[in-house]
């Protein structure tokens, strides 16, 4: 239960005074932080604002300087009401070094007349623009007399805004929004407030929403930095005490004897590389250990996850236990399966696949050989979690691609067996720093080594005026047998528009190679997927029209060529794994990157990036820095950002303090009882780290 001082936080906008219906909607779009149930005041409180106008500035006319926003005192002149219905009212004011014209278009004489009346002292603000030689003020954002400038905020913030709502409503709503603040119990340590400066945090809100001085809404300011430790230290609890859950229970020790292990690296192709050995090594001795194991194996796409899962998996099996493998898509569930079953029944492990297209009486028996222990290894997609699949003994849970999961996903998969070992794979880098805040300290490997043999991937930026050439440059390689994926972008988050601009691609290249091109999107059925991409392995469609379902895992050693259209839209983590699909097997590949301009500067960046590197670490870096941690770690594309305040490029520094603060924190006061732990529950509540609190209490 949440403590109920907050709930006038955790009620609904819509209690907030002026918000109806249309701008509740219009927030809800602005927020996407917020539940489906519609944002909350929590939400409209962490809106933080993206700047501010600082309307301290009292120049002279002769001072003013175009488009710097100022405040003038003026005296009233003359009106020039327009002549004709399109043109605008002009009102000529003056002091003692000049005049200006303001302007007014479509404006209410009365209401002007009012507003202005002649010969009086206003004070007018707003961006002055220089027009034939000549100052003037187009719809000033204020005209006040001497008690309206009394009232004037000196420095009015500025908000990322959506379409239907403005700055002085969205202020107008977090200004109402703080009227709900509760006065709560401190939960930084003092001292460490003072040394930083930093205010409480009731104030630090006030701050950034009611700001004395520009530096009040500044990502690098005290009253931000302040929120956004707050936050990254509640992350931090968080991840500690689910690790600590599940560790809770001592762990069970799983050894094999080595003898299925053996017997797959027999049926491999080839040698382990040297990363891989040093992190099967890591995982047999977490898998032997009395504790629970929970490790995260980072390795590029390519570098060879599969195998190690598949040894960790054969670990488990020797030792009469059982394993678990998730991806995310189905897709990538049945690629996974296709790779790792002639390995396994060489050794003769029993690997299955369940996803939510197994059903009926195929399911059922399925089932029930699974609780027999009549499956070794089971592969597949979310469906792995539903209520009926029950264990035999589940030992190990590897989770493929673990971005895509929460946290809780994570632990309902650990939960279908005793002290679950968890290994977690992603095949996005993921820059130190951030291993610390989305992981906390979760043991890791890292497969930085790649198989050998691979050709460098030949990158080109082309601009997508060029898209003829580039289409009979495709034509000539396929000749030669080539396999060219053509990947299409996420149009603005709609998926409907998404499939449109891949059916349009696929419609036109269909024209120019008819019946050689295939197409897949997500909105199509599983099994049509599966035909798309089994026409495009045997070769029948050469070419392969895709949105990004193809993004993770798929692999077509045949393929050599990516086009990627639009890359400029595309996250670099995301344009790295997609390019990670070609240069799997022996032939040299190349990867089009197909832009359209003009290109801002990080857009162009990125891109050169990609073009200079293959390594995804080094990718991971610089995407951290040009972007910010909520796309490295694919928040967006998984609709939950990581943080709403904390920006790791700029409070980076702050994680690893964060990161030992929990530490500390929880071995003084492990069930957060005491005074500052009651306080910091109220954090958790506030953060929504609830999951995190409950552990508590169960434990
Ligand atoms: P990931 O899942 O990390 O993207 P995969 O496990 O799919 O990578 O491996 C990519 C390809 O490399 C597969 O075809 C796999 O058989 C091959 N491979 C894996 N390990 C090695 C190795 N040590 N030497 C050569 N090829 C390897
Ligand atoms: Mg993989």
């Amino acid at each position: 239960m949440r403590d109920s001082r907050l709930d006038p936080l955790f009620s609904a906008a819509t209690s907030l005074p002026g918000v109806g219906p249309k701008v509740a909607k219009a927030l809800a779009r602005l927020l996407p932080d917020a539940p489906d149930t519609g944002p909350r005041v929590i939400d409209v409180l962490t809106h933080a604002p993206s700047g501010a106008i600082d309307r301290r500035a009292r120049p002279t006319i002769s001072e003013l300087v175009p488009g710097e926003v100022a405040t003038v005192e003026v005296q009233v002149e003359r009106h020039q009401p327009p002549r004709s219905t399109r043109a605008p009212y002009r009102v000529v004011v003056a002091d003692a070094t000049g005049a200006m014209t303001l302007v007014f278009f479509r404006a209410n004489a009365a209401y002007i007349e009012k507003l202005l009346p002649f010969g009086e002292t206003r004070w007018v603000s707003g961006a002055p623009e220089l027009f034939d030689g000549a100052f003037q003020m187009v719809h000033p954002s204020h005209v006040l007399d001497a008690a309206g400038l009394a009232k004037l905020p000196p420095v009015e913030p500025t908000y990322p805004l959506v379409e239907g709502l403005t700055h002085g409503l969205v202020s107008k709503l977090a200004r109402a929004a703080l009227e709900r603040v509760p006065e709560l119990p401190e939960w930084q340590d003092p001292a460490f407030l003072a040394a930083r400066d930093f205010p409480a945090f009731r104030e630090a809100l006030d701050a950034l929403h009611r700001p004395r001085r520009p530096q009040d809404v500044a990502a690098d300011g005290p009253a931000l930095t302040r929120l956004a430790y707050d936050e990254l230290l509640a992350n931090q609890l968080a991840l500690r005490l689910v690790r600590a859950q599940m560790r809770r229970g001592a762990g069970r020790s799983t050894k094999g004897d080595g003898g299925l292990s053996r017997k797959i690296e027999a049926a491999l192709p080839f040698a382990l590389t040297g990363a891989q050995t040093r992190a099967l090594e890591a995982i047999r001795a977490d898998l032997a250990a009395e504790q629970r194991m929970l490790r995260l194996l980072q390795g590029d796409v390519g570098s060879g996850k599969t195998v190690v899962a598949l040894l960790a998996a054969a670990t488990v099996v020797e030792a009469r236990r059982q394993a678990a493998l998730m991806a995310p898509t189905e897709i990538l569930a049945r690629q996974h399966l296709a790779t790792l079953e002639p390995l396994a029944s060489a050794a003769g492990v029993r690997v299955a696949l369940l996803t939510g297209r197994e059903k009926g009486r195929e399911r059922a028996e399925l089932l029930m050989r699974l609780e027999d222990g009549g499956i070794d290894l089971l592969v597949g997609t979310h469906a792995l979690f539903q209520d009926d699949v029950v264990f035999h003994d589940l030992a190990l849970a590897i989770v493929d691609e673990q971005h895509k999961f929460g946290v809780r996903q994570r632990l309902a998969l650990a939960q279908k067996g005793v002290a679950v070992d968890v290994l977690v794979m992603t095949a996005t880098p993921i820059p130190r720093t951030l291993v610390l805040t989305a992981f906390g300290d979760m043991d890791h490997s890292a497969l930085d080594e790649k198989p050998p043999g691979r050709t460098p991937i030949d990158t080109r930026l082309v601009s997508l005026e060029r898209l003829e050439e580039t289409i009979g440059a495709i034509g000539r390689a396929m000749e030669k047998g080539a396999r060219v994926y053509w990947v299409c972008p996420l149009v603005e988050q709609s998926e409907t528009l998404d499939v449109a601009a891949a059916e349009d691609r696929f419609g036109a290249l269909s024209e120019v190679f008819p019946g050689r091109v295939g197409l897949v999107h997500g909105r199509m059925k599983g099994a049509e997927k599966d035909a798309a991409v089994e026409r495009f392995v045997s070769g029948e469609t050469p070419i392969l029209v895709a949105t990004t379902v193809i993004e993770v895992g798929v692999n077509v050693p045949e393929a050599t060529v990516m086009v990627i259209e639009h890359a400029e839209r595309f996250g670099l983590a995301q344009l790295h794994q997609l390019r990670g699909r070609v240069g799997r097997g022996v032939g040299r590949s190349t990867c089009l990157l197909l832009w359209k301009g003009p290109l801002g500067e990080t857009a162009k960046a990125r891109l050169e990036t990609l073009r200079d590197t293959e390594d995804g670490f080094v990718i991971a870096e610089k995407d951290l820095e040009l972007r910010g941690e909520g796309e490295v770690l694919g928040a967006r594309q998984s609709g939950a950002a990581v943080f709403r305040l904390a920006r790791m490029e700029v409070h980076g520094e702050l994680a690893r303090i964060a990161h030992d603060d929990a530490g500390l924190i929880l071995s003084r006061d492990p069930h957060l009882t005491g005074e500052r732990g009651e306080a910091l529950r109220l954090l958790l509540h506030l953060f929504e780290r609830d999951a995190a609190v409950r552990l508590l209490r169960a434990g």
